[in-house]
């Protein structure tokens, strides 16, 4: 299994850093706002209260319910408290219902560019990634009827990421019903609907798959607290499933980590009660930052870029910039600026996306436009 390529870039920055250089660090997709005060309130509060035991293994009652009731207000979906499973991280989520659905023979389709955990967590379950491509000019969205001729008698699972990671793509509401028309015509096909950047949707609102006609019983919902509420380090991801699959990720989470941390629990019980009307200014900041950098990259010699409707990724196709040679992949070309320049940007490949750079925009504008000034000095003096 590979290290994680997100997480590799995150460390070799910090090692830069401690070692006294002067890194911009894009590579990381965390939010830079600060969590919301009333989230630290409820945190301090739960220190003084009786949460300090294992909890049930898929969480806190009031906690599920209270996911359950976020779900219907601010998706249409419609789970009950006992098909939601609350984990460590989304990451974890997503793992659960891996290891609950997929085995060796099993395949999983995946729409590249896709986020870099889901092909290494299929191959670590002993399945079979099944990766189909899409270009920029498709907005890097494979055609569903890509997707649909992909689809075999083994595959269990297709992994669906809108808005995407690395991408910032929104499926429209037209693709989300194809997609769902091919999967109904299978029996025993499911969909991982990976929703952590629900409120990061620049034009309209976020549609949830599961909430089309005859796709609850297909659908498992993945969400948490790390993307909205700026709260990645208190590792808290849920699901929404049909109970059979909730019941399977419960029996797989007890095995590895029992319950998810308590406290954490109480706070996500805050978060999803939380108006997201106050997720606004933070989508707004995002919505500015999206534009200062596909404006930078666009004034860069060969790069092309599309303009992301979501998330905080700009996926720029910078072949242009690869001339086989000196710099022979993508890999070669985020370690020539990370060397050259001190920025820190996610090389394409892992992504299932070579000759692009992963660009994460969620920091300050100020870095925004010093990392891309760097960046498009050390292009030049590449040419
Ligand atoms: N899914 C996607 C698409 C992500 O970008 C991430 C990264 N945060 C995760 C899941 C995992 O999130 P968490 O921090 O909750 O584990
Ligand atoms: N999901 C974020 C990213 O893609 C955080 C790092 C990780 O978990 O991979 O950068």
């Amino acid at each position: 299994m590979a290290e994680s390529a997100t997480l590799l870039m995150a460390r070799r920055s910090r090692e830069l850093r401690a070692a006294g250089r002067d890194i911009i660090d894009l590579s990381l997709g965390e939010p830079d706002h600060a969590p919301p005060p009333f989230a630290l309130e409820a945190a301090a509060e739960a220190l003084r209260g009786p949460w300090h035991k294992y909890t049930p293994v898929n969480g806190y009652p009031d906690v599920r319910q209270a996911i359950a009731d976020k779900f219907r207000r601010d998706n249409g979906l419609h789970y009950s408290a006992e098909q939601v499973v609350i984990s460590t991280g989304a990451k974890q989520s997503l793992m659960n219902v891996i290891m609950a659905l997929i085995g060796p023979g099993d395949e999983v389709v995946i729409p590249a560019p896709f986020w870099v955990s889901y092909v290494e967590q299929v191959r670590l379950a002993g399945g079979t990634p099944v990766v189909v491509s899409s270009t920029l000019d498709e907005d890097w969205k494979p055609p569903v009827a890509r997707i649909a001729a992909a689809i075999t008698p083994r595959t269990r699972l297709i992994m669906l990421s809108s808005p995407s990671n690395p991408s910032g793509s929104v499926l429209t509401a037209a693709e989300m019903q194809e997609l769902a028309d091919v999967v109904l015509r299978h029996e025993e096909l499911y969909v991982l609907a990976d929703e952590i950047y629900e409120h990061i949707v620049f034009d309209g609102k976020h549609l949830s798959l599961g909430t089309l006609p005859g796709m609850d019983e297909r659908v498992i919902t993945v969400n948490g607290l790390s993307k909205a509420w700026a709260l990645t380090g208190w590792r808290l991801g849920y699901i929404g499933a049909p109970l059979w699959i909730a019941q399977a990720a419960t029996k797989v989470q007890g095995q590895f980590t029992s319950a998810t941390n308590s406290i954490a629990q109480r706070v996500a019980k805050a978060c999803v009660e939380a108006d997201p009307a106050l997720l606004a200014p933070m989508r707004a900041d995002f919505r500015r930052r999206r534009d200062l950098v596909v404006a930078e990259v666009a004034k860069i010699p060969g790069w092309r870029c599309n303009v992301p409707q979501g998330a905080f990724y700009l996926l720029p196709d910078v072949s242009a910039s690869i001339d086989g040679k000196q710099i022979k992949g993508s890999v070669d070309l985020s370690l020539y600026l990370l060397d050259k320049v001190g920025v820190s940007l996610v090389e394409g490949r892992s992504f299932g996306a070579e000759g692009t750079l992963r660009i994460s925009y969620a920091t300050s504008d100020d870095k925004l436009t010093e990392a891309m000034r760097r960046v498009a000095q050390a292009i030049s003096e590449l040419a």
